[in-house]
């Protein structure tokens, strides 16, 4: 060993490398800075145990100094600290050995600075001596190094319990050779092989990959990204149950050496409840598609999450422009409705479910709404709703037709109020007149005056209790057609013959022109006559006195077209389209001058149009008088006119034997001597079986016959009359009060040959009994 030497300085030394012989001191100094300078603790202790000597590595170490260690007994050091056993056990071998003592492990507590783990190396000086004086101890603090390992080994311990325990199948392959070295007891369940099998195999032969070719792809992938994963990888076990992985595979490395870890997951079950989420998912949305009215469902954060077609097709959106569209910014903004606003703020705050909140709103493209809104927070008890479920009913056609009913009531209110004073009128001038009657010494030309004003209000309450009849019927779809080929020409004469004595009442001058040749329509030839009639009626009504009607028909193509022209008070533009509506009347106050209900437009249009036809009402306005045109198909086919001798004509009723029944004796009297009058012979009865007794007696030709008959009601008598041989050229006239088509039916079924609401009129059963006979009722 090249000792340096060791050089005096003043009170200093210094090391150089002078050619002088190194001295003791020399080497000591030499010992003592190479003790200095070691990082370990070291401690020189002498024979009897003091320490001689220590490095600063030994006090920054313990925490002691120099002062309170050097020249001290080794056991007594820092209060008996270093009295450790086993360092006892050291030393006692070291003095009385020659050979060193190494890696003595001593593990011992000290008071300031906790557990540690000391290697001791210990050796006498001078080694060969027999009275050693020195005693070297070099001090190795293992501790942290102990620790680690303590630490590694139990992550490696820890680690390999979760292989083994691990719920997923844990494959280890050799990076280089792709063969399993390892497998964990999951997989061994998973897929049914042992543990050993799986060793040296490759991921397709253990039934991972389908073949050889898309496990090497796989793997070349692998090895290019260092992962990989599907998603769902289906495998057949062992025993050749099917099972759906997921495989996720990585590599890294292990002791310098590539390793593959494949991770295999079992997730059939857990498909299993996705997929059965996936159908209770689809099943509310296909309750969502299927709800016809509009249905949205917000997230959290208000965002459209879906909706229903209906929604888009109410409110005129496109699926794209919804979705994800935060709920205020839907359709430019046009969703942004306070109402909504204080409902989502209720669901979304409170957690609340609000229930048929009305909401009206004008949008840009649908115009004003009323919409009834729904919605709960869904989950529904969660204290922050993760969806909101909103259906949205558009109730505005509702709420108009509500609106629209009110209206119809309204003007139903005003139609009773109408009614009752239409009915009043007639009254007055009847008493009057019967009245008149009861008085004395009357001349003839009174009583003809006082019968003709009975004659014309009594007709006045029958056209109006006609029309309501009919308006009922019609309200109710029950309006049947009798329609059969007709000359238009007839069916206008006839509305002119009856309309005649009101137009010429009001002095009204009336100008018909008919088209040169016949115009066949195929109608009802009753209810046509009634649509001119109440248009006729209604021109001498609203012209002042002394106008002026045109009647015009012709043919234009395949229409007829009927215009019924005046030169009367006219109507105003705004009422033109309206007057037709039920109830409607352009002046409605009481005091007005002429009478009607406001029905008979109703009726018009009603029955020209179930002769597929149409009317229009024009007028230039309040006095300029009006025009109603009626257009109504012509009947194309060529059609036979019977020869004018074989029209029906009125009959003369006379010189016929009649029974006339009515429980109402005035009814009944004053018919037969009506009848009477006529030079006919009569006979009443007025309940039922006083009718079949009569009947037999007296062998009528014609009975006119009430249908509510006590004791035997009308039906059951013409039954019982129809029974009898003698009644088979007997004419049954029903007279009733009901005059529907279910009525009139019946009264077919009991023989009747017609049927006919009273009161009747004589001029109206002559014309029935003119046609051939026997005639449907
Ligand atoms: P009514 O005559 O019983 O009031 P209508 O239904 O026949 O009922 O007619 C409805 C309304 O139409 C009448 O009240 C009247 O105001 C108006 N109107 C009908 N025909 C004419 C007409 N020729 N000229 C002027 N107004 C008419």
């Amino acid at each position: 060993m090249q000792i340096p030497q060791r050089q005096e300085t003043g009170g200093g030394t210094a090391v150089n490398s002078d050619k002088r012989a190194p001295g003791p001191q020399d080497a000591l100094a030499y010992a003592e800075n190479i003790i200095a300078t070691l990082r370990e603790p070291f401690v020189v202790l002498d024979k009897s145990l003091r320490v001689r000597t220590a490095n600063a590595a030994f006090y920054r170490d313990f925490h002691v100094s120099k002062e309170e260690t050097e020249g001290r007994f080794v056991y007594e050091l820092g209060d008996g600290q270093w009295d450790i056993p086993r360092l006892r056990t050291l030393l006692v071998q070291v003095q009385s050995n020659s050979h060193p003592v190494e890696d003595f492990e001593v593990e011992h507590t000290f008071p300031a600075i906790g557990r540690r783990n000391m290697l001791l190396n210990a050796r006498r000086f001078p080694s060969e001596s027999n009275n050693p004086e020195l005693v070297l101890l070099a001090i190795e603090d293992k501790t942290d190094h102990r620790r680690a390992e303590a630490a590694m080994k139990n992550s490696e311990v820890r680690y390999r319990r979760l292989f083994q325990t691990a719920k997923d199948g844990i494959l280890i392959l050799d990076a280089d050779k792709g063969k399993v070295i390892d497998a964990n007891p999951f997989m061994t369940a998973l897929l049914g092989y042992t543990h050993d099998e799986f060793l040296g195999k490759e991921l397709w032969e253990i039934g991972l990959f389908r073949d050889i070719k898309e496990s090497q792809a796989a793997y070349r992938e692998l090895q290019e990204k260092g992962y990989v994963r599907y998603e769902d990888m289906p495998l057949e076990t062992t025993s050749g149950h099917k099972v759906e992985v997921e495989f996720v595979s990585n590599v890294y490395k292990e002791n310098g050496h590539k390793v593959v870890q494949c991770n295999i997951r079992d997730i059939t079950e857990r498909l299993k409840v996705e997929r059965a989420l996936a159908k209770v998912l689809g099943y509310a949305d296909d309750i969502i598609a299927t709800l016809r009215e509009p249905f949205v469902v917000l997230d959290g954060d208000l965002r459209v999450k879906t909706a229903n077609r209906s929604f888009y097709d109410s409110f005129h959106v496109s699926k794209e422009e919804t979705e994800n569209c935060f709920v205020y910014d839907l359709g430019n903004g046009q969703w942004d409705i306070p109402g909504l606003r204080t409902l989502l703020d209720e669901v979304l705050s409170h957690n609340q479910s609000v229930h048929d909140f009305e909401v009206e709103h004008s949008f840009p493209s649908l115009g004003r709404k009323t919409m009834l809104l729904n919605a709960r927070p869904f989950p529904p008890d969660s204290e922050h709703p993760e969806l909101i479920l909103l259906a949205v009913e558009d109730v505005s056609a509702l709420r108009e037709r509500a609106d629209e009913l009110a209206e119809a009531s309204r003007h139903k209110d005003e139609f009773l109020a109408t009614l009752a004073h239409e009915l009043r009128n007639p009254l007055a001038p009847i008493r009057n007149a019967v009245q008149y009657l009861g008085m004395d010494s009357l001349k003839e030309s009174d009583v003809r005056t006082a019968r003709d004003v009975i004659d014309r209000q009594v007709k006045v309450m029958v056209r109006l209790t006609d029309d309501l009849l009919d308006v009922s019927r019609i309200t109710r779809n029950q309006l049947e057609l009798r329609k059969q080929r007709v000359d238009l020409a007839r069916v206008v004469e006839s509305a002119v013959e009856s309309s005649l004595p009101l137009i010429q009442q009001c002095g009204h001058e009336l100008t018909v022109s008919l088209p040169p040749e016949p115009i066949h329509l195929d109608a009802d030839p009753i209810r046509l006559a009634q649509v001119f009639s109440n248009l006729l009626n209604n021109a001498a009504k609203y012209t002042k006195l002394r106008g002026h009607i045109w009647l015009t028909a012709e043919r234009q193509g395949s229409d007829a077209l009927v215009s019924v022209r005046d030169n009367g008070i006219g109507i105003p533009g705004d009422m033109l389209s309206r007057i037709f509506d039920m109830f409607t009347q352009v002046d409605r106050s009481l005091e007005r001058s002429q009478s009607g209900l406001g029905i008979g437009l109703t009726l018009v249009r009603r029955l020209v149009e179930m002769h597929d036809g149409s009317i229009e009402a024009r007028s230039n306005g309040s006095g300029e008088g009006s025009e109603f045109l009626v257009r109504v198909p012509v009947f194309i086919q060529v059609f036979h006119e019977p020869p004018k001798s074989d029209r029906p004509k009125a009959a003369a009723l006379s010189e016929c034997r009649i029974l006339v029944v009515d429980d109402n004796k005035d009814s009944a009297d004053s018919m037969a001597m009506l009848l009477r009058l006529k030079g006919n012979d009569i006979r009443t009865a007025h309940d039922g079986l006083e009718a079949v007794e009569a009947a037999e007696s007296f062998r009528p030709e014609l009975v006119l016959l009430d249908i509510g008959l006590p004791k035997l009601n009308g039906f059951e008598v013409a039954r019982r009359i129809r029974q009898q041989p003698w009644s088979r050229d007997v004419i049954l006239v029903a007279l009733t009060g009901w005059g529907q088509d279910d009525d009139r039916r019946r009264s077919k079924e009991a023989g009747f040959n017609f049927h006919i609401v009273k009161p009747v009129e004589l001029a109206v059963l002559e014309r029935l009994l003119a046609e051939p006979q026997p005639k449907s009722v």
